[in-house]
Protein backbone atom coordinates (compact mmCIF):
# COMPACT_ATOMS: atom_id res chain seq x y z
CA UNK A 1 0.00 0.00 0.00
CA UNK A 2 1.24 3.29 -0.31
CA UNK A 3 0.51 5.82 2.55
CA UNK A 4 1.89 9.40 2.57
CA UNK A 5 4.63 8.59 0.25
CA UNK A 6 5.78 5.47 1.95
CA UNK A 7 5.33 1.88 0.82
CA UNK A 8 3.56 0.04 3.96
CA UNK A 9 2.20 -3.76 4.66
CA UNK A 10 5.31 -5.57 3.88
CA UNK A 11 4.97 -7.19 7.56
CA UNK A 12 1.30 -7.84 7.39
CA UNK A 13 0.18 -11.45 8.22
CA UNK A 14 -2.65 -11.44 5.99
CA UNK A 15 -1.88 -10.41 1.92
CA UNK A 16 -4.31 -10.77 -0.87
CA UNK A 17 -3.43 -13.10 -3.44
CA UNK A 18 -3.56 -11.66 -7.24
CA UNK A 19 -4.49 -14.43 -9.53
CA UNK A 20 -3.94 -14.78 -13.19
CA UNK A 21 -7.53 -15.37 -15.18
CA UNK A 22 -6.02 -16.44 -18.49
CA UNK A 23 -3.65 -19.14 -16.37
CA UNK A 24 -4.99 -19.45 -12.77
CA UNK A 25 -1.49 -18.72 -11.46
CA UNK A 26 -0.60 -16.51 -8.17
CA UNK A 27 1.12 -13.03 -9.78
CA UNK A 28 1.91 -12.48 -6.20
CA UNK A 29 -0.34 -10.77 -2.91
CA UNK A 30 -1.31 -7.32 -1.31
CA UNK A 31 -1.41 -6.29 1.83
CA UNK A 32 -5.15 -6.93 3.25
CA UNK A 33 -5.50 -4.00 5.01
CA UNK A 34 -8.52 -2.55 6.52
CA UNK A 35 -9.93 0.17 9.08
CA UNK A 36 -6.87 1.45 10.20
CA UNK A 37 -4.69 1.75 7.38
CA UNK A 38 -7.75 3.76 5.83
CA UNK A 39 -7.71 6.16 8.61
CA UNK A 40 -4.27 6.83 7.96
CA UNK A 41 -4.91 7.55 4.52
CA UNK A 42 -7.34 10.25 5.20
CA UNK A 43 -5.03 11.73 7.69
CA UNK A 44 -2.44 11.90 5.07
CA UNK A 45 -4.44 13.28 2.53
CA UNK A 46 -6.02 16.08 4.97
CA UNK A 47 -2.72 17.22 5.74
CA UNK A 48 -1.29 17.31 2.22
CA UNK A 49 -4.53 19.11 1.10
CA UNK A 50 -3.46 22.16 2.99
CA UNK A 51 -0.46 22.27 0.55
CA UNK A 52 -1.73 20.86 -2.55
CA UNK A 53 -4.96 23.27 -2.68
CA UNK A 54 -2.91 26.47 -2.19
CA UNK A 55 -0.68 25.12 -5.37
CA UNK A 56 -0.72 27.31 -8.94
CA UNK A 57 -2.91 25.58 -11.26
CA UNK A 58 0.98 26.05 -13.41
CA UNK A 59 2.61 24.43 -10.79
CA UNK A 60 0.29 21.68 -9.99
CA UNK A 61 0.00 21.43 -13.95
CA UNK A 62 3.93 20.31 -14.12
CA UNK A 63 4.06 17.53 -11.76
CA UNK A 64 1.02 15.82 -13.51
CA UNK A 65 2.86 16.22 -16.55
CA UNK A 66 6.17 14.84 -14.83
CA UNK A 67 4.09 11.78 -13.94
CA UNK A 68 2.09 11.79 -17.57
CA UNK A 69 5.77 11.08 -18.88
CA UNK A 70 6.64 8.74 -16.70
CA UNK A 71 3.35 6.51 -17.63
CA UNK A 72 4.21 7.07 -21.10
CA UNK A 73 7.43 5.76 -21.12
CA UNK A 74 6.53 2.64 -18.91
CA UNK A 75 3.56 2.14 -20.52
CA UNK A 76 4.57 -1.49 -21.77
CA UNK A 77 5.31 -2.44 -18.60
CA UNK A 78 2.29 -1.08 -17.10
CA UNK A 79 0.46 -3.02 -20.26
CA UNK A 80 2.10 -6.09 -19.14
CA UNK A 81 1.18 -5.59 -15.74
CA UNK A 82 -2.37 -4.80 -16.58
CA UNK A 83 -2.89 -7.92 -19.44
CA UNK A 84 -1.76 -10.70 -16.54
CA UNK A 85 -3.99 -9.31 -13.61
CA UNK A 86 -6.90 -7.99 -15.56
CA UNK A 87 -6.70 -10.73 -18.75
CA UNK A 88 -7.33 -8.24 -21.37
CA UNK A 89 -5.19 -8.53 -24.69
CA UNK A 90 -1.50 -6.99 -24.71
CA UNK A 91 -2.94 -4.19 -27.01
CA UNK A 92 -6.01 -3.15 -25.86
CA UNK A 93 -3.76 -3.28 -21.94
CA UNK A 94 -1.80 -0.61 -23.79
CA UNK A 95 -4.75 1.24 -25.74
CA UNK A 96 -6.22 1.68 -22.04
CA UNK A 97 -2.61 2.77 -20.13
CA UNK A 98 -2.35 6.31 -23.20
CA UNK A 99 -6.32 6.39 -22.47
CA UNK A 100 -5.82 6.54 -19.05
CA UNK A 101 -2.51 8.83 -19.24
CA UNK A 102 -4.93 10.67 -21.65
CA UNK A 103 -6.89 12.06 -18.45
CA UNK A 104 -3.96 13.21 -16.72
CA UNK A 105 -2.66 15.49 -19.55
CA UNK A 106 -6.26 16.92 -20.24
CA UNK A 107 -6.68 17.51 -16.71
CA UNK A 108 -3.05 19.17 -15.99
CA UNK A 109 -4.51 21.09 -18.37
CA UNK A 110 -7.88 21.98 -17.63
CA UNK A 111 -7.43 22.86 -14.20
CA UNK A 112 -5.66 25.68 -15.68
CA UNK A 113 -9.21 26.61 -16.76
CA UNK A 114 -11.45 26.73 -13.43
CA UNK A 115 -12.80 30.08 -13.80
CA UNK A 116 -14.95 31.89 -11.62
CA UNK A 117 -17.46 34.54 -12.39
CA UNK A 118 -18.37 38.14 -11.48
CA UNK A 119 -22.65 38.69 -11.24
CA UNK A 120 -24.22 42.46 -11.93
CA UNK A 121 -25.56 43.03 -8.14
CA UNK A 122 -28.65 44.43 -7.69
CA UNK A 123 -27.53 47.69 -5.95
CA UNK A 124 -24.66 49.60 -6.93
CA UNK A 125 -22.67 50.09 -4.00
CA UNK A 126 -22.68 46.03 -4.55
CA UNK A 127 -20.22 43.58 -6.16
CA UNK A 128 -20.46 40.06 -6.56
CA UNK A 129 -17.61 37.16 -6.89
CA UNK A 130 -17.84 33.76 -7.74
CA UNK A 131 -15.08 31.38 -6.97
CA UNK A 132 -14.32 27.65 -7.14
CA UNK A 133 -12.77 25.78 -4.63
CA UNK A 134 -11.46 22.04 -4.57
CA UNK A 135 -13.83 20.03 -2.12
CA UNK A 136 -11.67 17.84 0.04
CA UNK A 137 -10.02 14.79 0.35
CA UNK A 138 -11.65 12.77 -1.65
CA UNK A 139 -12.00 9.11 -1.92
CA UNK A 140 -11.89 7.01 -5.14
CA UNK A 141 -12.97 3.40 -5.28
CA UNK A 142 -12.58 1.59 -8.26
CA UNK A 143 -13.04 -1.79 -10.30
CA UNK A 144 -11.15 -4.36 -12.02
CA UNK A 145 -12.12 -4.09 -15.75
CA UNK A 146 -9.77 -1.12 -16.03
CA UNK A 147 -7.70 -1.16 -13.38
CA UNK A 148 -5.83 2.38 -14.93
CA UNK A 149 -8.21 4.23 -16.74
CA UNK A 150 -10.76 4.28 -13.85
CA UNK A 151 -8.33 5.52 -11.46
CA UNK A 152 -7.09 8.38 -13.69
CA UNK A 153 -10.21 9.57 -14.93
CA UNK A 154 -11.17 10.31 -10.95
CA UNK A 155 -7.20 11.05 -9.41
CA UNK A 156 -6.84 13.46 -12.57
CA UNK A 157 -9.54 15.69 -12.25
CA UNK A 158 -9.20 15.69 -8.57
CA UNK A 159 -5.58 16.35 -8.47
CA UNK A 160 -6.03 18.86 -11.29
CA UNK A 161 -9.23 20.68 -8.92
CA UNK A 162 -6.36 20.91 -6.33
CA UNK A 163 -8.46 17.97 -3.93
CA UNK A 164 -6.24 14.99 -2.63
CA UNK A 165 -7.44 11.34 -3.17
CA UNK A 166 -7.21 8.17 -0.81
CA UNK A 167 -8.08 4.98 -3.84
CA UNK A 168 -9.24 1.41 -2.80
CA UNK A 169 -8.38 0.14 -6.07
CA UNK A 170 -9.94 -3.51 -6.97
CA UNK A 171 -8.99 -6.37 -4.94
CA UNK A 172 -8.22 -8.24 -8.30
CA UNK A 173 -6.01 -5.59 -9.67
CA UNK A 174 -4.25 -3.69 -7.75
CA UNK A 175 -0.61 -4.30 -9.37
CA UNK A 176 -1.65 -2.21 -11.77
CA UNK A 177 -2.94 0.99 -9.60
CA UNK A 178 0.38 0.43 -7.69
CA UNK A 179 2.30 0.73 -10.39
CA UNK A 180 1.08 4.07 -11.03
CA UNK A 181 1.41 5.51 -8.20
CA UNK A 182 4.82 4.24 -7.81
CA UNK A 183 5.06 6.29 -10.66
CA UNK A 184 3.58 9.67 -9.33
CA UNK A 185 5.76 9.43 -6.48
CA UNK A 186 9.21 8.93 -8.96
CA UNK A 187 6.89 12.31 -10.73
CA UNK A 188 7.39 14.19 -7.23
CA UNK A 189 3.63 14.50 -6.07
CA UNK A 190 3.88 15.42 -2.56
CA UNK A 191 3.22 12.80 0.04
CA UNK A 192 0.05 12.30 1.05
CA UNK A 193 -1.73 13.77 -2.29
CA UNK A 194 -2.19 10.13 -3.48
CA UNK A 195 -2.95 7.49 -1.25
CA UNK A 196 -3.94 3.67 -2.87
CA UNK A 197 -5.22 1.15 0.17
CA UNK A 198 -5.63 -2.44 -1.11
CA UNK A 199 -7.58 -4.95 1.62
CA UNK A 200 -11.21 -5.34 2.71
CA UNK A 201 -13.31 -3.21 0.66
CA UNK A 202 -16.62 -3.11 2.65
CA UNK A 203 -14.37 -1.70 6.20
CA UNK A 204 -12.18 0.38 4.10
CA UNK A 205 -15.24 2.01 2.27
CA UNK A 206 -17.62 2.34 5.94
CA UNK A 207 -14.32 4.31 7.10
CA UNK A 208 -14.21 6.38 4.48
CA UNK A 209 -17.98 7.38 4.89
CA UNK A 210 -17.98 8.12 8.14
CA UNK A 211 -14.96 10.10 8.27
CA UNK A 212 -16.20 13.92 7.97
CA UNK A 213 -13.03 14.94 6.52
CA UNK A 214 -13.58 13.02 3.36
CA UNK A 215 -15.67 15.15 0.96
CA UNK A 216 -16.54 13.68 -1.90
CA UNK A 217 -16.72 9.84 -2.66
CA UNK A 218 -16.80 8.85 -6.49
CA UNK A 219 -16.70 5.03 -7.65
CA UNK A 220 -16.89 2.74 -10.56
CA UNK A 221 -18.47 -0.28 -10.12
CA UNK A 222 -21.60 -2.40 -9.47
CA UNK A 223 -25.18 -0.69 -8.52
CA UNK A 224 -25.67 -2.60 -5.88
CA UNK A 225 -22.41 -1.22 -3.74
CA UNK A 226 -22.88 2.40 -5.47
CA UNK A 227 -26.24 2.13 -3.55
CA UNK A 228 -24.68 1.21 -0.38
CA UNK A 229 -21.80 3.90 -0.87
CA UNK A 230 -24.22 6.62 -1.77
CA UNK A 231 -26.72 5.72 1.53
CA UNK A 232 -23.32 5.76 3.44
CA UNK A 233 -22.72 9.30 2.43
CA UNK A 234 -26.01 10.72 3.36
CA UNK A 235 -25.33 10.98 7.00
CA UNK A 236 -22.54 13.54 6.40
CA UNK A 237 -23.81 15.03 2.85
CA UNK A 238 -20.59 13.99 0.94
CA UNK A 239 -20.58 14.84 -2.63
CA UNK A 240 -21.14 11.15 -4.57
CA UNK A 241 -20.67 10.43 -8.47
CA UNK A 242 -21.60 7.12 -9.23
CA UNK A 243 -20.93 5.25 -12.83
CA UNK A 244 -22.58 1.73 -12.41
CA UNK A 245 -24.23 -0.94 -14.36
CA UNK A 246 -25.14 -0.64 -17.47
CA UNK A 247 -27.67 -2.76 -19.88
CA UNK A 248 -26.69 -1.35 -23.38
CA UNK A 249 -29.19 -1.84 -25.96
CA UNK A 250 -27.69 -1.54 -29.97
CA UNK A 251 -30.25 -1.05 -32.55
CA UNK A 252 -30.18 -2.14 -36.03
CA UNK A 253 -32.62 0.12 -37.91
CA UNK A 254 -33.04 -1.91 -41.72
CA UNK A 255 -31.30 1.04 -43.72
CA UNK A 256 -28.37 0.86 -41.40
CA UNK A 257 -25.11 0.22 -42.98
CA UNK A 258 -24.80 -3.38 -42.37
CA UNK A 259 -21.53 -4.35 -42.49
CA UNK A 260 -20.61 -0.88 -40.65
CA UNK A 261 -22.77 -2.30 -38.01
CA UNK A 262 -21.76 -5.62 -37.96
CA UNK A 263 -18.28 -4.64 -37.36
CA UNK A 264 -19.81 -2.25 -34.40
CA UNK A 265 -21.06 -5.18 -32.78
CA UNK A 266 -18.05 -6.84 -32.17
CA UNK A 267 -16.05 -3.92 -31.40
CA UNK A 268 -19.18 -2.75 -28.69
CA UNK A 269 -19.77 -6.53 -27.02
CA UNK A 270 -16.30 -8.32 -27.25
CA UNK A 271 -13.85 -5.38 -26.11
CA UNK A 272 -12.44 -6.84 -22.87
CA UNK A 273 -14.34 -10.08 -23.25
CA UNK A 274 -17.29 -7.75 -22.86
CA UNK A 275 -16.11 -6.56 -19.24
CA UNK A 276 -17.04 -3.19 -19.75
CA UNK A 277 -20.14 -1.17 -18.45
CA UNK A 278 -20.55 0.27 -21.48
CA UNK A 279 -20.44 -3.03 -23.83
CA UNK A 280 -23.24 -3.89 -25.78
CA UNK A 281 -25.64 -6.42 -23.67
CA UNK A 282 -29.10 -6.74 -26.44
CA UNK A 283 -29.39 -6.54 -30.08
CA UNK A 284 -32.26 -5.66 -31.82
CA UNK A 285 -31.97 -6.42 -35.44
CA UNK A 286 -34.91 -5.09 -37.72
CA UNK A 287 -37.29 -8.34 -39.16
CA UNK A 288 -36.16 -7.71 -42.33
CA UNK A 289 -32.52 -7.73 -42.57
CA UNK A 290 -31.59 -9.79 -39.27
CA UNK A 291 -30.79 -12.87 -41.18
CA UNK A 292 -28.41 -10.90 -43.61
CA UNK A 293 -26.67 -8.98 -40.33
CA UNK A 294 -26.28 -12.51 -38.46
CA UNK A 295 -24.36 -13.84 -41.40
CA UNK A 296 -21.87 -10.79 -41.84
CA UNK A 297 -21.82 -10.61 -37.57
CA UNK A 298 -21.09 -14.37 -37.53
CA UNK A 299 -18.13 -13.42 -40.17
CA UNK A 300 -16.70 -11.26 -38.10
CA UNK A 301 -16.77 -13.03 -35.07
CA UNK A 302 -14.59 -16.26 -37.03
CA UNK A 303 -11.81 -13.71 -37.39
CA UNK A 304 -11.68 -13.74 -33.56
CA UNK A 305 -9.19 -15.12 -31.81
CA UNK A 306 -9.97 -16.17 -28.06
CA UNK A 307 -6.06 -16.63 -25.69
CA UNK A 308 -3.79 -15.73 -23.41
CA UNK A 309 -3.89 -11.46 -23.96
CA UNK A 310 -0.07 -12.14 -23.24
CA UNK A 311 0.16 -13.73 -27.03
CA UNK A 312 0.38 -12.18 -30.03
CA UNK A 313 -2.20 -12.10 -32.33
CA UNK A 314 -5.25 -12.64 -29.07
CA UNK A 315 -8.80 -10.48 -29.63
CA UNK A 316 -10.39 -11.83 -26.75
CA UNK A 317 -8.89 -12.58 -23.11
CA UNK A 318 -10.39 -14.29 -20.26
CA UNK A 319 -13.15 -13.57 -17.56
CA UNK A 320 -11.66 -12.17 -15.13
CA UNK A 321 -12.55 -15.17 -12.33
CA UNK A 322 -14.96 -17.98 -11.84
CA UNK A 323 -17.80 -16.07 -10.61
CA UNK A 324 -17.80 -14.30 -13.93
CA UNK A 325 -17.97 -17.85 -15.81
CA UNK A 326 -20.49 -18.83 -14.26
CA UNK A 327 -22.61 -16.09 -14.70
CA UNK A 328 -22.97 -15.89 -18.10
CA UNK A 329 -22.83 -19.78 -18.22
CA UNK A 330 -26.08 -19.37 -16.23
CA UNK A 331 -27.19 -16.02 -18.74
CA UNK A 332 -27.14 -19.13 -21.55
CA UNK A 333 -28.90 -21.83 -19.16
CA UNK A 334 -31.70 -19.52 -18.63
CA UNK A 335 -32.38 -17.92 -22.10
CA UNK A 336 -31.90 -21.87 -23.70
CA UNK A 337 -34.45 -23.16 -21.03
CA UNK A 338 -36.71 -20.51 -22.24
CA UNK A 339 -36.57 -21.27 -26.04
CA UNK A 340 -32.93 -19.38 -26.97
CA UNK A 341 -31.00 -20.98 -29.78
CA UNK A 342 -27.20 -20.90 -29.52
CA UNK A 343 -26.45 -20.25 -32.93
CA UNK A 344 -22.81 -19.60 -32.97
CA UNK A 345 -19.97 -20.74 -30.62
CA UNK A 346 -16.39 -19.79 -31.11
CA UNK A 347 -13.63 -21.49 -30.38
CA UNK A 348 -11.62 -21.58 -26.98
CA UNK A 349 -8.01 -21.77 -26.49
CA UNK A 350 -6.11 -25.68 -27.06
CA UNK A 351 -4.84 -25.37 -23.85
CA UNK A 352 -7.23 -23.91 -21.62
CA UNK A 353 -6.43 -23.39 -17.80
CA UNK A 354 -8.40 -20.07 -17.23
CA UNK A 355 -11.21 -18.36 -17.14
CA UNK A 356 -12.03 -18.62 -21.25
CA UNK A 357 -15.08 -18.18 -22.22
CA UNK A 358 -15.97 -18.49 -26.03
CA UNK A 359 -17.37 -15.69 -28.14
CA UNK A 360 -21.19 -17.11 -28.50
CA UNK A 361 -24.26 -15.90 -30.32
CA UNK A 362 -28.33 -16.07 -28.83
CA UNK A 363 -31.08 -15.69 -31.09
CA UNK A 364 -34.81 -16.61 -31.32
CA UNK A 365 -34.13 -14.33 -27.88
CA UNK A 366 -37.20 -12.09 -25.79
CA UNK A 367 -37.02 -9.88 -23.79
CA UNK A 368 -37.98 -11.55 -20.38
CA UNK A 369 -35.02 -13.68 -20.76
CA UNK A 370 -32.41 -12.91 -17.85
CA UNK A 371 -29.43 -12.04 -20.51
CA UNK A 372 -31.83 -9.07 -21.83
CA UNK A 373 -32.16 -7.56 -18.21
CA UNK A 374 -28.87 -7.63 -16.31
CA UNK A 375 -25.82 -7.05 -17.04
CA UNK A 376 -24.08 -10.14 -18.69
CA UNK A 377 -20.45 -8.62 -18.80
CA UNK A 378 -18.93 -11.57 -20.75
CA UNK A 379 -19.07 -12.37 -24.86
CA UNK A 380 -22.49 -13.21 -24.92
CA UNK A 381 -24.13 -11.86 -27.59
CA UNK A 382 -28.19 -12.41 -27.77
CA UNK A 383 -30.08 -11.51 -30.40
CA UNK A 384 -33.48 -10.28 -30.73
CA UNK A 385 -35.73 -8.57 -33.66
CA UNK A 386 -38.35 -5.72 -34.17
CA UNK A 387 -40.93 -4.83 -36.45
CA UNK A 388 -41.29 -0.70 -35.78
CA UNK A 389 -39.44 2.09 -34.60
CA UNK A 390 -41.62 3.16 -32.10
CA UNK A 391 -41.76 -0.85 -30.45
CA UNK A 392 -37.60 -0.92 -30.32
CA UNK A 393 -37.54 2.38 -28.55
CA UNK A 394 -39.86 1.14 -25.98
CA UNK A 395 -37.64 -2.07 -25.35
CA UNK A 396 -34.41 0.06 -25.32
CA UNK A 397 -35.80 2.40 -22.62
CA UNK A 398 -37.40 -0.46 -20.85
CA UNK A 399 -34.50 -0.96 -18.00
CA UNK A 400 -33.49 0.05 -15.19
CA UNK A 401 -30.64 1.45 -16.75
CA UNK A 402 -29.41 4.12 -18.25
CA UNK A 403 -25.96 4.38 -19.73
CA UNK A 404 -24.86 3.51 -23.23
CA UNK A 405 -26.85 2.98 -26.00
CA UNK A 406 -26.06 2.23 -29.85
CA UNK A 407 -28.08 3.12 -33.23
CA UNK A 408 -27.05 2.15 -36.34
CA UNK A 409 -29.12 4.25 -39.08
CA UNK A 410 -28.14 5.69 -42.56
CA UNK A 411 -31.44 8.30 -42.10
CA UNK A 412 -30.70 11.78 -40.43
CA UNK A 413 -34.13 12.53 -39.23
CA UNK A 414 -34.83 9.02 -38.05
CA UNK A 415 -31.20 9.35 -36.13
CA UNK A 416 -32.39 12.32 -34.70
CA UNK A 417 -35.63 10.93 -33.91
CA UNK A 418 -34.12 7.81 -31.92
CA UNK A 419 -31.28 9.69 -29.98
CA UNK A 420 -33.44 11.72 -28.47
CA UNK A 421 -35.80 9.63 -27.20
CA UNK A 422 -33.24 7.30 -25.68
CA UNK A 423 -33.25 7.54 -21.91
CA UNK A 424 -29.19 6.86 -21.93
CA UNK A 425 -26.61 9.17 -20.93
CA UNK A 426 -24.24 7.86 -23.84
CA UNK A 427 -25.11 7.50 -27.41
CA UNK A 428 -23.05 5.67 -30.21
CA UNK A 429 -24.45 6.60 -33.63
CA UNK A 430 -23.27 4.59 -35.91
CA UNK A 431 -19.96 4.62 -33.41
CA UNK A 432 -19.40 1.74 -31.04
CA UNK A 433 -16.51 3.07 -29.87
CA UNK A 434 -17.72 6.53 -27.68
CA UNK A 435 -15.26 6.96 -24.98
CA UNK A 436 -12.87 9.38 -24.97
CA UNK A 437 -10.87 11.62 -22.12
CA UNK A 438 -13.03 14.99 -23.38
CA UNK A 439 -16.26 13.45 -22.78
CA UNK A 440 -19.20 13.25 -20.23
CA UNK A 441 -19.57 9.60 -19.22
CA UNK A 442 -22.26 8.86 -17.32
CA UNK A 443 -25.48 7.41 -16.88
CA UNK A 444 -29.21 8.02 -16.45
CA UNK A 445 -31.28 6.73 -14.16
CA UNK A 446 -29.70 3.49 -11.46
CA UNK A 447 -26.23 3.44 -14.08
CA UNK A 448 -24.91 6.53 -11.97
CA UNK A 449 -24.74 9.87 -10.93
CA UNK A 450 -22.62 12.51 -12.06
CA UNK A 451 -20.25 12.86 -15.13
CA UNK A 452 -16.54 11.86 -15.72
CA UNK A 453 -14.38 13.08 -18.33
CA UNK A 454 -14.00 16.57 -20.37
CA UNK A 455 -14.71 19.74 -18.43
CA UNK A 456 -18.02 18.49 -16.69
CA UNK A 457 -15.66 16.00 -15.22
CA UNK A 458 -13.87 18.28 -12.73
CA UNK A 459 -17.16 20.20 -11.53
CA UNK A 460 -17.57 17.31 -9.44
CA UNK A 461 -14.51 17.93 -7.51
CA UNK A 462 -15.05 21.78 -7.30
CA UNK A 463 -17.50 23.79 -4.93
CA UNK A 464 -19.23 27.11 -6.02
CA UNK A 465 -18.49 29.79 -3.51
CA UNK A 466 -20.05 33.03 -3.85
CA UNK A 467 -18.95 36.05 -2.21
CA UNK A 468 -21.10 38.73 -2.34
CA UNK A 469 -19.45 42.43 -1.06
CA UNK A 470 -20.81 45.59 0.09
CA UNK A 471 -18.94 48.55 -1.32
CA UNK A 472 -19.01 52.61 0.89
P1 LIG B 1 -17.59 -5.63 -9.57
O1 LIG B 1 -18.82 -6.41 -9.73
O2 LIG B 1 -17.13 -4.89 -10.76
O3 LIG B 1 -16.48 -6.32 -8.85
P2 LIG B 1 -18.04 -4.12 -7.17
O4 LIG B 1 -19.02 -3.03 -7.02
O5 LIG B 1 -18.21 -5.34 -6.35
O6 LIG B 1 -18.07 -4.42 -8.69
O7 LIG B 1 -16.56 -3.59 -6.94
C1 LIG B 1 -16.11 -2.32 -7.34
C2 LIG B 1 -15.19 -1.79 -6.27
O8 LIG B 1 -15.92 -1.60 -5.07
C3 LIG B 1 -14.03 -2.71 -5.91
O9 LIG B 1 -12.89 -1.93 -5.62
C4 LIG B 1 -14.55 -3.41 -4.66
O10 LIG B 1 -13.51 -3.89 -3.85
C5 LIG B 1 -15.29 -2.27 -3.99
N1 LIG B 1 -16.32 -2.68 -3.03
C6 LIG B 1 -17.04 -3.81 -2.99
N2 LIG B 1 -17.91 -3.80 -1.95
C7 LIG B 1 -17.74 -2.62 -1.31
C8 LIG B 1 -18.35 -1.99 -0.16
N3 LIG B 1 -19.32 -2.57 0.52
N4 LIG B 1 -17.91 -0.76 0.19
C9 LIG B 1 -16.94 -0.15 -0.52
N5 LIG B 1 -16.34 -0.67 -1.60
C10 LIG B 1 -16.73 -1.89 -1.99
Amino acid sequence: MYLDGKWVGNDFEVFTEIINPATKEVLGAVPTGGAFEAEQAVDAAHKAFKTWSKKTADERYQLMMKWYQLIEKNKHEIARIMTMEQGKPLKEALGEVQYANGFISWYAEEGKRIYGETIPASHPNKRILVRKEPVGVVAAITPWNFPAAMITRKVAPALAAGCTCVVKPANQTPLTALKMVELAHEAGIPNGVINVITGRAAEIGETWLKDPRVTKITFTGSTEVGKTLMRGAADNVKKVSLELGGNAPFIVMDDANLEKAAEGLVQSKFRNAGQTCICTNRVYVHEGIADDFLKLFQAELEKLKVGNGLEEGTDIGPLIDNAAYKKVEALVNDAVSKGGKVTYSGLKPAEDNGYFYAPTILTAVHDDMECMKDEIFGPLAPISTFKTEEEVIERANNSRFGLAAYVYTENLSRSFRITEQLEYGIIGLNDALPSAVQVPFGGYKESGLGREGGHFGIEEFLEVKYISIGLD
